[in-house]
């Protein structure tokens, strides 16, 4: 069985508050976008669960989050696991906010949910993801969606949009605990008006959904890498994006056209840059 785990988007990003559990309180606006792992599960003999990536430094055991998802489904059905062989090809960048591995999971819950004749509904399949990572739930929906909570409070939106997006992973790593850190210390300057944003996309409005994408991380990083994410927003505005913004936390960027043949022209020119340049659709 082949399938596809699509890369999400933070066309928002928002962090009210810190939680007495330790976790923070977000608000962000998710979409899917065609950039997107393969999986293939195939049933083997007698040698357990087996995950494999076309990446070495991936985990390959259960902390590899496409296995334990598997583990966690069998877990609700009641079931010992299966033996099943997870071969992961992968092209969504990690470690960059684009829930690559959390996208993996929810691969597999949806093709053993589906291979089992469906017996759990989505919101089902979701709420079993929430154990193996709070960006899981929405992984499992995916489309356009505000999540809340620590991402796993999920409510659908109107879909962005038909645009094309130009996503750019720059080359250098971000600690995601240490820009909560970060966002826990400072007062942050700048948020995103989520509640235009919903505005504009239940009013269709490409324009009105770029021009409000932001994301806080944005401004809590070490002001050096900032300065190299403004570079690539800067540089997809100057070729004609009608917004730019920070994915997760980061360091990918991302900008949303309306033409296609700007979107190639800036894949073009930040492709000089970086390696990981994609163009990709709204999925
Ligand atoms: P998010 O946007 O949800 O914060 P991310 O894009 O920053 O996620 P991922 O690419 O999902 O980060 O990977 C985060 C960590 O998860 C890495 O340390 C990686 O080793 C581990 N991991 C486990 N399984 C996978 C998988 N199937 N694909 C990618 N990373 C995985």
């Amino acid at each position: 069985m082949e399938v596809q785990a699509y890369a999400k988007l933070n066309l928002s990003l928002d962090i009210l508050g810190k939680r007495p559990d330790g976790y923070h309180e977000l608000r962000m606006v998710m979409q899917s976008i065609s950039l997107a792992d393969t999986l293939t599960l195939t049933e083997h003999g007698g040698e357990g669960l087996r995950v494999r990536a076309n990446l070495h430094f991936l985990p390959t055991g259960e902390r590899n989050l496409a296995a334990a998802a598997a583990l966690r489904f069998w877990e609700a059905r009641g079931q010992e696991p299966e033996d099943l062989d997870i071969a992961i090809e992968k092209r969504i960048p990690v470690c960059a906010g684009m829930a690559g591995g959390s996208s993996d999971a929810a691969a597999v819950l949806r093709a053993l949910n589906a291979r089992a004749g469906e017996p759990f509904s989505p919101l089902e399949l979701a709420k079993i993801g929430e154990r193996v990572g709070s960006d899981v739930p929405y992984c499992v929906l995916g489309g356009t969606a505000l999540a809340e909570g620590r991402g796993e409070i999920l409510t659908p939106l109107p879909p962005l949009p038909a645009c094309w997006v130009v996503v750019c992973k720059p080359d250098f790593p971000v600690s995601t605990p240490e820009l909560f850190a970060q966002a826990d210390r400072v007062k942050l300057r700048c948020r995103p008006d989520t509640r235009g944003l919903l505005a504009a996309l239940e009013a269709g409005d490409l324009g009105g959904v770029a021009r409000r994408m932001y994301n806080v991380f944005e401004d809590v990083m070490p002001p050096r890498l900032h300065a190299r994410v403004a570079e690539i927003k800067n540089e997809l505005i100057q070729r004609g994006a009608l917004g730019a913004c920070m994915s997760g936390s980061g360091p990918t960027a991302f900008g949303l056209f309306d033409r296609e043949g700007a979107a190639e022209e800036a894949r073009a020119a930040l492709r000089e840059r970086c390696r990981d340049t994609f163009l990709c659709r709204t999925v």
